[in-house]
């Protein structure tokens, strides 16, 4: 038997012991920045000429590593071997391939802060972000482990006399798996072993702002006892790798996990079936959000500004749970609002790999661009509180920023900015709030602060989000506990890390026997 799942708890880096070793963890990372990475088909080591430049985004100077990528000839050879390796993977019990995923997650655990300590250098992440992330993705492999054990024998149907049916699930087949930068370790593993311990075979395309952590997840896997070729990674341009593996005829699955234009792209053309294409392809799409925090006119006001300051403001608001919109109700906007900018001022931006750091860069110079049209954008259609500079001279930084009396219309109230930028907008009251709340194409997570029962059974109804908070911040879902996705255009309604998960990469058979 194995034991119940419990989360992974988050270090305490006030404890000596634990600063020291993620210290020590960070300098064996930077012993090892600067290498390079192959892909890996079907077992095999590949270089190729052509490389994915992986830089610090603290520090653009500081290259974190150099990836080999795929191009439309390798990815063919990586279908081959993802669809060779199906036939025996699909046929290895479930314990079998559930034990994989508990053995990796027990050697991630054991070098955890070196983990993290790639996540400071590869992603921008400061010390707690990187330690959440890698405690989430030892999270999606002990949760999905034990999810497959508990569906392997299918769900229990009425049989007769004389007649005796079954129904159980079986795998799909090759999926092609397709991660964002801003959970690198967590949302790339996650997506990865929920298609591996279901039976099928996957081909990784990593973000290519993050690729170097992948591959060492990989090579976890591959320690842990994973066959070759049940995995296999394949780094490459998004436009010619991504789009070739959607079209492919052998392709099973997509689990995307990313923006809604790419999520959209991805769905659209999953659709075609094309000749040789035997199924109608299956595609789970995790996409954007705006998420909102709402505060009633009876709440503790304290937390209400504490929660929108972590909420928007962690990971430099790059998270697809990040709240960008803050909406008051207008008898406590003034004093919430004076409290988040003085919290906001408060923040200590700066390196990542400083422990005292509370907020480090945004991811590359694209996101730095859009980011800071946004601000100028904010300022044309509300007041700048606070924030609002951006430095990317070292690496690319942002100043938390918020922006006051913006209209629910607003571009800046309804496009996904991906940045540190929040907007505040004023509600006549709770149900005015709750309006403006919903007022989006996105539906991911959402809160609301409030001590009125009546108003929080009314959000329960008619907040319509995915992840639906109270009283505290609307991001941090923890694997089993919130499972985690959202609602109209942030995604195809799936929910990581929740008990119905694993059964969108499994497709259900009845066997029906007479005696
Ligand atoms: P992105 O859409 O730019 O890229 C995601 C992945 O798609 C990358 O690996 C990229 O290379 C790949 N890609 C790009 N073009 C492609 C194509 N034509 N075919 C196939 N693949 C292609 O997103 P991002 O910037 O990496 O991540 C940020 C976005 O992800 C935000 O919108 C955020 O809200 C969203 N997100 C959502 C969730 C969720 O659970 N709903 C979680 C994390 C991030």
């Amino acid at each position: 038997m194995v034991q119940p799942y419990r989360h992974e708890p988050l270090t305490n880096f006030t404890v000596e012991a634990n600063r020291d070793a993620f210290l020590a963890a960070l300098k064996k990372v930077e012993l090892e920045l600067g290498r390079d990475y192959p892909l890996v088909i079907g077992g095999e080591r590949i270089m190729t000429e052509d490389k994915i430049t992986s830089i610090n985004p603290a520090n653009k100077a500081e290259v974190v590593g150099r990836v080999a990528k795929a191009n439309q000839e390798l990815a063919e050879r990586a279908m081959k071997a993802a669809d060779e390796a199906f036939r025996t993977w699909s046929r290895t019990s479930p314990e079998a391939r559930a034990d994989i995923l508990f053995r990796a997650a027990a050697i991630v655990r054991r070098r955890k802060h070196e983990f993290s300590a790639w996540l400071v250098k590869e992603a921008g992440k400061p010390w707690r972000e990187a330690d959440a992330d890698t405690a989430e993705a030892i999270d999606f492999m002990e949760y999905y482990g034990r999810q497959m054990l508990k569906l392997k024998d299918g769900i229990p149907v009425e049989s007769r006399p004389g007649e005796t049916n079954r129904f159980f699930y079986i795998p799909l087949g090759v999926g092609v798996v397709i991660s964002p930068w801003n959970f690198p370790f967590a949302i790339m593993a996650g997506t990865t072993v929920a298609s591996l311990v279901t039976g099928n075979t996957v081909l990784l395309k990593p973000a290519s702002a993050t690729p170097v952590v992948a591959y060492k997840f990989v090579e976890v896997l591959e320690e842990a006892g994973l066959p070759a070729g049940v995995l296999n990674y394949i780094p490459g341009s998004g436009a010619e790798v991504g789009d070739y593996l959607v079209d492919h005829p052998r392709t099973r699955f997509i689990s995307f996990t990313g923006s809604r234009d790419v999520g959209i792209r991805i769905y659209e053309r999953a659709a075609k079936v094309h000749p040789g294409q035997i199924w109608l392809k299956r595609v789970i799409a995790e996409m954007g959000g705006k998420d909102a925090i709402v505060v009633d006119k009876e709440a503790d006001l304290e937390l209400a500004a504490q929660s929108i300051v972590a909420s928007a403001f962690g990971f430099s608001g790059q998270k697809c749970s990040a709240c960008s919109r803050a909406i008051i109700v207008e008898d406590v906007y003034d004093q919430v609002l004076n409290r988040v900018v003085e919290l906001t001022k408060q923040l200590n931006v700066g390196d990542p790999a400083e422990q005292a750091t509370f907020m480090g860069p945004v991811i590359d110079q694209n996101a730095y661009n859009k980011i800071m049209e946004y601000i100028e954008i904010g300022k044309q259609e509300g007041r700048l509180m606070t924030g609002g500079e951006g430095d990317d001279a070292k690496g690319f930084f942002i100043q938390p920023t918020v922006f006051a009396d913006v209209d629910p219309n607003a571009r800046i109230m309804q496009e996904e900015i991906f940045g540190p930028v929040v907007a505040f907008a004023k509600a006549h009251d709770f149900d005015h709030a709750l309006e403006i709340a919903n007022n989006t194409e996105y539906g991911l997570t959402g809160a609301v602060i409030s001590r009125n029962r009546a108003n929080l059974e009314k959000a329960r109804q008619e907040f319509h989000v995915g992840n639906l908070y109270f009283n505290r911040g609307c991001t941090g879902a923890i694997v089993g506990y919130q499972p985690f996705g959202g609602f109209n255009m942030s995604g195809t309604d799936s929910k990581a890390g929740g008990p119905d998960y694993l059964l969108l990469h499994m497709q259900a058979k009845t066997v029906s026997e007479m005696f």
